[in-house]
């Protein structure tokens, strides 16, 4: 199948051409001939499979093929998207397709000025792409009118839903027209999100991408190391490896401002996204690691979700995702298109079910590999302590002499290592553990 048998214009033809599409893609080839008929679709497809252009295609199809406009600042068709970043991404797609046509879009973010986004609107615009809280300021102050909609699109409306937008979106859809097409796209299927696809669908068509198709191409790690090792372990590994462009993430936002000090501290040029930072700063950030001026960039899952970096070869979990569907995103973000990229996930004893609730996602066992000397001091003392130890005497007859102050010892699955014949156990392999120390974030505690 080739864009041509899509049925789309020469004008958009072009423009794909110059930005190297040469196929579409699963999501593309499915939902272009539905959204370009009119039809509700309801796709589950994780960003990174094609799926911005598998809805602003077909909308900008049906603009050029009837040019119209009602009113100024009344956009034809809205996009939504969860994050800034998310919508200015999908905005500089949009403008990239469009760029043979007199079709005009905006963006409408929060975080930076309103005046430039009601000037946009002002001057005339067919498509508008926004984040609901901006969206919602632009309604209250009549500076947007969505009386002419024809198309609505809430992408990632999974992760929409999980930063409580739900709201937001259902205000939002009140002051659309009953009459219009509808398109919602998630990574995942919930019964929230059938839940909202039955409230804002009619007949849709559903068209399903495989969940774990781009991460076949992916090498993934799995490290097994003490939580206050995290640090040393990273710097060690883009040191010794020589990884150049890496995406690091982490689950909270002051996490992430502080491990992006630290690295800072170790020598590497490093930029980082998350909640706590203003809106300039995180499109600057972003903007110097896709140009390769830094080396790392440090992100939260909220900030990075739908982020696009193009060539990305390495990502690192430094914690594992509490939602194992977020692994599959952050790993995502490399081996795109076709290209092999490594993610590296760093995880500490704690986090062993978030691992399990991963394998099962995904349907496959990941290597784990116990680096040399990564242990914590704690954890270090036992090892010494079991090496010098009489070999007659029964592991779980010892009990370990240190124990930190309030925190129970806590018996270790020894299921742990046996789980999987690819685990590789460089250290404590014969050392036959019944007990580790829970792990303790003691940066958490200051
Ligand atoms: P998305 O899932 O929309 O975020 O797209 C992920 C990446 O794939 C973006 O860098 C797109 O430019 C690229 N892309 C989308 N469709 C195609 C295609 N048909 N051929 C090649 N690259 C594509």
């Amino acid at each position: 199948m080739t864009f041509h048998t899509l049925g789309l214009s020469l004008p958009l033809l072009n423009a794909i051409e110059s930005m190297g599409y040469n196929e579409p893609t699963p999501i593309q080839a499915k939902a272009i001939p539905f959204i370009v008929k009119g039809t509700d679709v309801l796709a589950i497809a994780q960003t990174g499979t094609g799926k911005t252009a598998a809805f602003a295609l077909p909308i900008l199809e049906e603009f050029l093929q009837f040019p119209k406009r009602v009113k100024a600042n009344a956009p034809r068709a809205l996009i939504l998207a969860p994050t800034r970043e998310l919508a200015q991404q999908i905005f500089e797609a949009i403008e990239g397709f469009a760029q043979h046509t007199t079709i005009k879009s905006a963006v409408a973010y929060g975080g930076v000025s309103m005046v430039t986004q009601t000037k946009a609107l002002e001057a005339g615009i067919d498509i508008l792409v926004a984040t609901p809280g901006r969206l919602m300021d632009h309604m209250r102050q009549k500076t947007v009118d969505l009386s002419a909609l024809e198309c609505l699109v809430l992408d990632e409306a999974d992760r929409m839903l999980d930063m409580g937008f739900i709201k937001d979106i259902r205000a939002i859809l009140r002051y659309c027209p009953a009459q219009k097409q509808s398109v919602l796209l998630s990574a995942t299927m919930s019964a929230e999100i059938r839940g909202l696809a039955r409230s804002m669908l009619h007949s849709p068509k559903v068209i399903e991408i495989a969940p774990n198709k781009d991460v076949a191409l992916i090498e993934q790690t799995i490290y097994r190391v003490a939580q206050s090792r995290k640090r040393d372990l990273l710097r060690d590994l883009i040191v010794d490896n020589r990884w150049e462009q890496t995406l690091v993430f982490t689950r909270m936002k002051h996490a992430a401002a502080r491990l992006a000090h630290h690295l800072e501290k170790d020598g590497f040029t490093v930029a980082s996204i998350h909640g706590d930072k203003t809106q300039s700063a995180r499109a600057r950030a972003l903007a110097d690691f896709k140009a390769k001026k830094v080396q790392i960039l440090v992100a939260t899952d909220v900030a990075a979700r739908g982020i696009d970096i193009e060539e990305l070869p390495h990502v690192v979990n430094f914690e594992l995702p509490a939602n194992a569907e977020d692994y599959v995103h952050r790993i995502g973000r490399t081996g795109r298109a076709g290209q092999t990229g490594t993610a590296v996930s760093l995880m500490s004893a704690a986090e062993q079910p978030q691992l399990e609730a991963i394998e099962t996602l995904i349907k496959k066992q990941l290597n784990v590999i116990e680096p040399e000397g990564y242990a914590s001091e704690d954890e270090e003392f036992l090892i010494e302590e079991k090496k010098a130890a009489p070999a007659k005497k029964k592991p779980q007859e010892r009990k370990p002499r240190r124990e930190p102050r309030g925190m129970p010892f806590e018996p270790k699955e020894k299921s742990f290592a046996r789980r999987s014949e690819n685990r590789q156990r460089v250290k404590k392999s014969d050392i036959g553990f019944d007990y580790v120390l829970p792990e303790f974030d003691f940066d958490r505690r200051r």
